[in-house]
């Protein structure tokens, strides 16, 4: 019994140690990809429920590994979220995205807005609102075309310094949106305080809303509540013609998701 109890402790062992090694490879090799054109941005189609018109595309942040192939955002960010790594990389999205919408606007005539994902961590970077006004600056684009999204549990933490960093983002002309709302502890008197443009519904409350008046319910009071505080609404994982007829009875404003675009490069996108 003991000679089995140290062999399955070598075991735990050994897995830890692959699993921090294979951490470790993938922090740098994360690092190098950056340099060498594997991170690419995926465009996702943001519809105005008004018109029918795409009005922005979400950018969505991809990696083609060499070795590996195509690996998640939901793997990748987090692990670059452990570091300053992220910064680098909330760089490059901010510039090739701007430098791709600004050219694919004057391109084709299209009045078309950018939104770009945020994460808590550029909140606390010094260079981030420099960094957005010489994208802006460099590219043309003009300021109100963007939007930069941050998730509802970044927005709540309680820090004066991530305050002091919306409002200057927000001095600069950009537009804000809290992402992912109804999964944090926000409360309208929270949202109140904030000075935010749009209010993405985030994905889970939007699955079901065509089987259940329970699932419709709440989020025609999420849509009632942004409203009525200003906020434009988007609803996210729009995946049916059902979901998507009683968003636009329930007077929601914007909606993307599989059933009106999938993410895709831009010249696919655009072609
Ligand atoms: P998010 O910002 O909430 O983005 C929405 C996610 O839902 C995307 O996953 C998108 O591909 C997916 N999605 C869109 N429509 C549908 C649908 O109809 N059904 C379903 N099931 N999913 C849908 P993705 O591209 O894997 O990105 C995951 C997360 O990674 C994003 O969530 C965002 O938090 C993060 N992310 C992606 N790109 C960036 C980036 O450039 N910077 C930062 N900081 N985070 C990023
Ligand atoms: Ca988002
Ligand atoms: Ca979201
Ligand atoms: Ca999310």
């Amino acid at each position: 019994a003991k000679s089995r109890g140290r062999g399955r402790f070598e075991f735990f062992d050994v897995a830890l140690r692959t699993r921090m090694q294979r951490r470790l490879r993938m922090e740098q090799d994360l690092r190098d990809a950056v340099h060498s054109g594997q991170l690419w941005p995926a465009y996702q189609p943001v519809v105005d429920l008004h018109t029918g018109d795409m009005v922005a595309v979400e950018a969505l942040l991809r990696w083609t590994h060499p070795k590996h192939g195509p690996i998640s955002p939901a793997e990748f960010i987090p692990l670059a979220e452990e570091s300053e790594l992220i910064n680098v990389l909330g760089k490059f999205v901010l510039n090739d995205t701007t430098r791709e919408l600004a050219a694919l606007r004057s391109a084709r005539g299209l009045d078309l807005s950018l939104k770009v994902n945020l994460s808590v961590r550029q909140l606390d970077d010094p260079h981030l609102v420099p960094a957005v006004r010489d994208a802006l600056a460099t590219t043309g684009l003009p300021a109100n075309a963007l939007t930069l999204e941050v998730t509802e549990s970044a927005l709540m933490r309680d820090t004066s310094a991530a305050a002091e960093v919306l409002t200057a983002l927000r001095s600069l002309g950009v537009l804000l949106a809290i992402d992912d709302f109804g999964t944090g502890y926000s409360s309208l008197a929270q949202l109140r305080t904030l000075t935010l443009d749009t209010l993405k519904i985030d994905r889970s409350f939007i699955t079901g809303i065509a089987d259940s008046h329970d699932a419709a319910a709440i989020v025609a009071s999420i849509i009632a509540m942004a409203h009525a505080v200003g906020l434009t609404v988007v609803a996210e994982g729009v995946e049916t013609e059902k979901e998507l007829i009683l968003l636009r009875e329930l007077e929601c404003d914007q909606a993307q998701g599989y059933h009106l675009g999938r993410p895709s490069a831009a010249a696919e996108l655009f072609r």
